[in-house]
């Protein structure tokens, strides 16, 4: 009987180290242990044994059962051990992979140029005022001595939101909203959004104009060729030439185109310039004696001038860039370069 038991033993053992997954491990122990298992099964039948040998065997099987359990549990844990190795292995983070790049973020081109005129402006004396973009006819056309049936209305196509309200074609409306709140001397600069129905390589229905204001006693067009050449100066660069052109705006009298040599060719005619050696970078002129009437400032005491530039363009030639939409169509590659 108890050489019964021995062998029993070797076998199951056997048996056991020959177990690789955890299914065939609980299959073994199910067949040695479990309810209907052999060793079960012998312990259960002990009565068929001789009396005077029932102790030791009884004492024996429930060593191999130990030994067993032992056994299996011990197989267990390592096989549980082997498959989180596996895992980990398999997920294993290549720490010397270079890694991920944080992108800075940077100023729009538009708003750099803009705080930069601020900037020079400011310098000269002149507050930032803002305005509204949605805008009464009256202060975008009226006010500014453009009448309904005017000629110059067919100069700035327009969105009409309703008949007498427009998205600002230009920024000149907060002259006329400062000068009814402000008695003389003014001194204002007004950078925003405008809005006119054009869309090509050269326009966007929407886009940043500046446009400043200088109303004082003994004002002169010596004064503004004084401004503008300063500001343009420190824009451009201090051997920037200017021209002064004669030109015809609605709100001043004279009016003047002013222009700068060509940033491109100094001078000498290229593509941007159209050979010309110049280029056309903001209109100016005295304010019109209606458009201080219309704001209740007595033109014989008071003078002043007025100067509208596009930033777009300002852009476009600081940093040699050939088409406005660039600006707005937000890629990321284009935008990195500033
Ligand atoms: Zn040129």
């Amino acid at each position: 009987m108890t050489e019964d038991l021995e062998r029993l033993q070797k076998e199951a053992e056997a048996e056991l180290s020959a177990s690789k997954t955890e299914e065939e491990l609980f299959a073994f122990r199910t067949r040695y242990l479990g309810r209907k298992g052999i060793l079960t099964g012998l312990l259960r039948n002990v009565a068929n044994v001789a009396p005077e040998e029932r102790p030791r065997f009884g004492k024996r099987c429930n060593e191999i059962k130990a030994a067993l359990t032992g056994k299996i549990e011990k197989a267990l844990l390592e096989m549980a051990f082997r498959k989180k190795d596996g895992e980990l292995l398999k997920e294993k983070i290549d720490v010397t992979l270079p890694g991920r790049r944080v992108r800075h973020g940077r100023l729009h081109p538009i708003t750099m140029v803009r705080e930069e005129i601020c900037r020079i402006f400011a310098g000269l004396g002149f507050a930032i005022v803002e305005g509204p973009e949605v805008e009464k006819d009256y202060y975008n056309f009226e006010a500014l001595n453009i009448p309904k049936d005017h000629p110059a209305r067919d100069m700035q196509d327009t969105f009409y939101v309703e008949d007498d309200i427009v998205l600002r074609t230009h920024t000149s409306p907060v002259q006329v909203r400062t000068m009814e709140k402000q008695r003389p001397p003014v001194r204002i600069l007004s950078p925003g959004r405008v809005y006119r129905p054009d869309s090509d390589i050269s326009h966007t229905p929407m886009f940043h104009q500046i446009e400043g204001l200088l109303v004082d006693r003994g004002i002169t067009f010596g004064n503004l060729k004084g401004v503008l050449t300063s500001f343009l100066q420190q824009m451009f660069g201090e051997e920037t030439a200017l021209r002064f052109r004669p030109s015809f705006f609605p709100f001043t009298e004279p009016s003047a185109e002013v222009d700068i040599r060509c940033v491109m060719c100094n001078g000498a005619g290229c593509q941007v310039c159209g050979q010309s050696g110049w280029l056309e970078i903001l209109g100016a002129g005295m304010v019109d004696p209606a458009v201080f009437e219309n704001v209740g400032y007595d033109s014989e005491e008071v003078s002043g001038f007025a100067f509208g530039l596009g930033l777009e363009r300002i852009a476009m030639l600081k940093y040699g860039i050939s088409d406005i939409r660039l600006f707005f169509e937000n890629d990321r590659r284009f935008l990195e370069q500033f």
